[in-house]
């Protein structure tokens, strides 16, 4: 047999591959008139994620080319699967039309390129969006020993930046929960994300410096702030990449804004998840704080929302800010209402200028900005007319107006409701543009003149039936049913023959032709004349873009204000107060999660109060399992997280002492869902509380030693204890069920005991979830046992062995034998880590061949600032 070379691949089949060549790593959307079309593992790839089918089309070196398509109308719905699935798309779109291929000397070929990369981080579109969460794409850079990391959500311009050390970025990104990470080619980081390599140069800080000076048309970046290196090489890998995946259409960005990691609360990524503040530990926005606080009616709001939730703030005055506002508009229930109502209508402009400035933008897209900015102007009259505004109300307003020239001429300029879609016109209002009014009078008049042509034909044929119709391809004509065609077809009938189909012979007629090209020519002119407009509106809108912004955010606040007057209003929640040195005292506190879940089912949730100080900083809580030990732990953590996001709080009053750092730690056995309950994860993260609590900080610390035997676990949870105490000086609340611990209390001065109660009541055990005084008198392990349904003879069994246990423990002094005697903790002891050089730490991590010879002046003057 013999063996042909395999066939040179066709013109098209070069153009695709040149093209899939620029775009590896990304599934190809290959356009082809109306359809997206994806070949060999591209087109297997995405007919497995998208269930569609897979065919074939033509050979490649011999063998059949898998294809599969998806239409372009429709194609939004299945890149989001694409995206959602981990995958990132191309999108090559035709560049010239047929005609211009063939003026071009193509035969058959039209030019294609890339024109955008669709990725999880550099998505606008709303149907590929969440309203209400936000879409963050994350850039990290590396200078000397600093991360730089630059994040944004180019759906509305939010951009923020920041330096961090190495130990800091893991609750950074747990806080901004990033879509999509891009860090430099060949940098190791551990994120704990796929991030993505990229051109290394990009993050070049004195060409990100130039880059940003370039896209914010500044002489100087000194009016924004002064960035670090490792800011600037960050935020300059994020604008490359984005102008990457835009191939040039830069998104709307607002001015950067600088972050410092103490501008807000340390909470990391261990807290996070076990505190289920924006999201449950399965995943799941329902159950978790966010949801049960969220009363906002915007978008917008819902993502500020979660980011306040997510980033809790140090400064009391600007908590205080945020809380006076809140107060203001909770005191007012009709005017919180109105406000709601009001912005309830609002669209999301700052979507929709992302949009816009993405050369996306659509005719809705500007109705929306003149219907939100047209309101916020009202919003404003309406609330400056008020007395005993708040200082952030006053400092909010001014942002709410100031468009009334673009307000008034989108007003004048667009229909009341403008479509998605240009192509079509009919956007433009009537009355805006005369020359435009004339061009659609014309086109009217001349499809009047065809519907009276119409009338005429009917009556000069004798044919009722005959009507005009409009086609694609053939234009205006004239139809008659097969069994008339044949009088129309007759000489000196007027009509010319066009096209005969099984059912109707089709006609042209002169007088047809000519109000036809009228038609035509007169709405040709007039959707160019709309375009113009279009184009002119877009780039008044985009002028004013950083004024609009700042409106979008201003309204947003007003929805997070309005909504937690509104959630307080609803749960009898307080403002809470600040105070100084180390207190939380809370009375009557709620967990806001599990008493909306018991109120469902009908069941009253029992309030309890906490009342640590500085001579009380630390509660050994004990009491039988089930009893709300932890819901009482986590539930005064979530009120020092609501209050220092600037909301009321679940519970009759509130005093707390600013918490600089938050951490919770469950036991591992509690963690079992998680699929990662090893005690080494336990040890691990209970080791960081440890390394890093301070006196401000808040720790609860949830069956910490259960994940080991007995004897380790009630020996590691005594030093914890004792460490706590001693060292770090924190406030702690310190769930557990080694009764043992309790005789910590006559050591440690500032510990002390509670218990939740249970009661036995005729033999079965009542929870009562209420928090007392002093240690549990016993661990009801046998009485929850029964609660949980063991079988009688089992349980019968299990009081047999307790009793001689019980026994023996009287006998030899049990497990807590000799722990009396033992010597207090020493501070020095833990202490003992050899005092760390940082000055030796930072030249061993520094990377010379990387540095530029700025930096390394830059590095120059730390390091001397660190002898
Ligand atoms: P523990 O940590 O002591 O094992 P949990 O805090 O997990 O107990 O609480 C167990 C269950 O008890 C919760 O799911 C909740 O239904 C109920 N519960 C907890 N605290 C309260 C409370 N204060 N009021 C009413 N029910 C509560």
């Amino acid at each position: 047999m013999v063996h042909s070379p395999p066939a040179a691949p066709t013109p098209m089949m070069a153009q695709y591959l040149a093209l899939k060549a620029e775009a590896a790593d990304c599934l190809l959307f290959y356009r082809m008139g109306d359809f997206f079309e994806l070949f060999f593992d591209d087109a297997k790839a995405a007919a497995a994620t998208l269930d569609i089918a897979l065919t074939s089309r033509g050979e490649h070196d011999g063998a059949p080319i898998p294809m599969c398509g998806v239409p372009v109308h429709s194609a939004e719905a299945y890149l989001a699967r694409l995206i959602r699935a981990g995958h990132r798309v191309a999108i090559a779109e035709q560049t010239e039309t047929p005609a211009e291929a063939k003026a071009r000397g193509s035969k058959a070929l039209v030019a294609r390129a890339i024109v955008r990369y669709v990725t999880a981080g550099t998505l606008t579109e709303d149907a590929l969006l969440d309203a209400r969460t936000d879409n963050m794409l994350v850039a990290l850079a590396q200078v000397g020993p600093d991360y730089g990391l630059a994040a944004a959500d180019i759906s509305n311009g939010r951009f923020e930046t920041m330096t961090l050390t190495p130990a800091q970025l893991g609750a950074e990104l747990a806080r901004l929960r990033p879509s999509e990470v891009v860090m430099p080619s060949g940098l190791a980081i551990d994120t704990g994300y796929a991030a993505y390599p990229f051109d290394r140069a990009a993050f070049d800080s004195l060409r990100a410096e130039a880059l940003l000076k370039r896209h914010y048309a500044v002489a100087t970046l000194d009016g924004f702030g002064s960035f670090s290196r490792a800011e600037l090489a960050a935020m300059g890998g994020l604008l490359a990449y984005l102008d990457h995946a835009g191939k040039g259409t830069l998104p709307f960005l607002a001015i950067p804004v600088r972050r410092s990691t103490d501008a807000h609360m340390a909470i990391d990524a261990a807290t996070r998840e076990s505190l289920e503040i924006v999201q449950t530990m399965a995943g799941h926005r329902a159950g978790s704080l966010l949801a049960a606080v969220d009363r906002t009616v915007t978008g917008p709001g819902a993502r500020l929302l979660a980011a306040d939730l997510s980033a809790p703030l140090l400064d009391r005055q600007d908590i205080d800010a945020r809380l006076a506002l809140v107060a203001w508009l909770h005191g007012d229930s009709g005017l919180r209402g109105a406000l709601r109502g009001a912005l309830r209508a609002l669209p999301d402009i700052g979507r929709a200028l992302g949009r816009i400035a993405m050369g996306r933008g659509s005719p809705r897209d500007l109705g929306q900005l003149r219907d939100g900015l047209g309101e916020a102007r009202l919003l404003r009259e309406r609330l400056g007319a008020l007395s005993d505004r708040p200082a952030l109300l006053d400092a909010l307003l001014p942002t709410l107006d100031g468009h009334g020239e673009l307000v008034d001429r989108l007003t004048r300029a667009l229909v009341p409701s403008p479509p998605t879609e240009s192509g079509g016109g009919g956007y433009i209002a009537d009355g805006y543009d005369a020359a435009l009014d004339e061009l659609r009078r014309m086109a009217g008049d001349g499809r009047r003149a065809i519907a009276a042509l119409e009338a005429r034909y009917r009556e000069q044929t004798g044919i009722a039936s005959l009507k005009i119709r409009h086609n694609a391809v053939l234009g205006y004509h004239v139809e008659v049913s097969a069994k008339h065609g044949d009088a129309l077809m007759r000489e000196g009938s007027g009509f010319t023959h066009r096209q005969t189909l099984a059912g109707v012979v089709r006609f042209n007629s002169v007088d047809l032709h000519e109000q036809a090209s009228r038609v035509a020519q007169a709405g040709g002119h007039a959707l160019a004349a709309e375009a113009a407009h279009l184009e002119e509106l877009i780039e008044s809108a985009l002028a004013r873009r950083r004024a609009i912004d700042a409106t979008a955010r201003a309204l947003a606040r007003l929805d997070v204000a309005a909504a937690l007057a509104e959630r307080a209003a609803e749960g009898g929640w307080c403002r809470p107060d600040f105070a100084d040195g180390r207190c939380l005292d809370i009375t009557g506190g709620r967990h806001p999660v599990v008493e909306d879940a018991l109120t469902r089912q009908g069941q009253a949730f029992v309030a309890n109060d906490c009342r640590l100080s500085d001579g009380d900083r630390l509660w050994l809580v004990t009491g039988p399992n089930m009893g709300g030990k932890s819901t009482f732990l986590r539930q005064n953590a979530l009120i020092v997280i609501l209050a220092q996001s600037g909301s009321f709080v679940p519970a009759a009053s509130a005093r707390i002492s600013l918490v600089d750092r938050l951490f919770s730690r469950v036991g591992a056995s509690d963690n079992l869902a998680r699929g990662r309950s090893t005690f080494m994860v336990e040890m691990v993260e209970t080791a960081a509380i440890l390394a890093q609590a301070t006196e401000r900080s808040f720790v609860i610390l949830d069956e910490v030693g259960r994940g080991t035997s007995t004897y380790d676990g009630l020996a590691l949870a005594w030093a914890v204890v004792e460490a706590v105490h001693e060292v770090n000086r924190c406030r702690c609340l310190f769930a557990t069920h080694y009764h043992e611990l309790t005789r910590l209390a006559e050591k440690l001065d500032a510990l002390s005991l509670h218990h939740v109660r249970a009661r036995e009541w005729k033999g079965d055990l009542v929870l009562l979830h209420e928090l007392a005084q002093g240690p549990a008198d016993r661990s009801y392990g046998l009485a929850v046992a029964r609660l949980a349904g063991l079988p009688p003879a089992v349980l019968a069994r299990a009081k047999d062995v307790l009793a001689r246990l019980e026994a023996g423990k009287a006998k030899t002094g049990g497990i807590a034998a000799g722990l009396d005697d033992l010597p207090l903790f020493a501070v020095s002891a833990a202490r003992e880590t050899p005092p760390a050089d940082p000055l030796r730490e930072a030249l061993s991590v520094l990377d010379i061949d990387t540095l530029s010879p700025r930096a390394a002046l830059d590095m120059l003057y730390r390091l001397k600032a660190l002898i």
